[in-house]
């Protein structure tokens, strides 16, 4: 029985090395993978340019609000605006 639920472990652990070992072939030798570390230089960018206030400076992620329309604000610039 113990033999069985061995075998079936080492499958399972057999199919997620080779899984991992795909992606990370397509990961660093393909075009795949220039494209998907594009596209997450430009996620970090853009989110580095969201927690920077032009008038306040930077901010921390957590302190920023959220506004009805989605869009994230400086608290000092939202205080400003919506308070005087
Ligand atoms: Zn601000």
């Amino acid at each position: 029985m113990s033999v069985i639920i061995i075998e079936g472990v080492l499958f399972v652990a057999l199919v997620a090395a080779g899984a991992t070992l795909l992606y990370l072939v397509v990961a660093y030798f393909t075009p795949v993978g220039v494209r998907l570390r594009q596209t997450q230089n430009r996620r970090r960018i853009d989110r580095e340019a969201e927690l920077l206030c032009p008038i306040h400076g930077p901010r921390a992620e957590k302190d920023l609000v959220r506004l009805t329309s989605g869009e994230a604000l400086c608290p000092d610039c939202y205080k400003e605006n919506v308070h005087g």
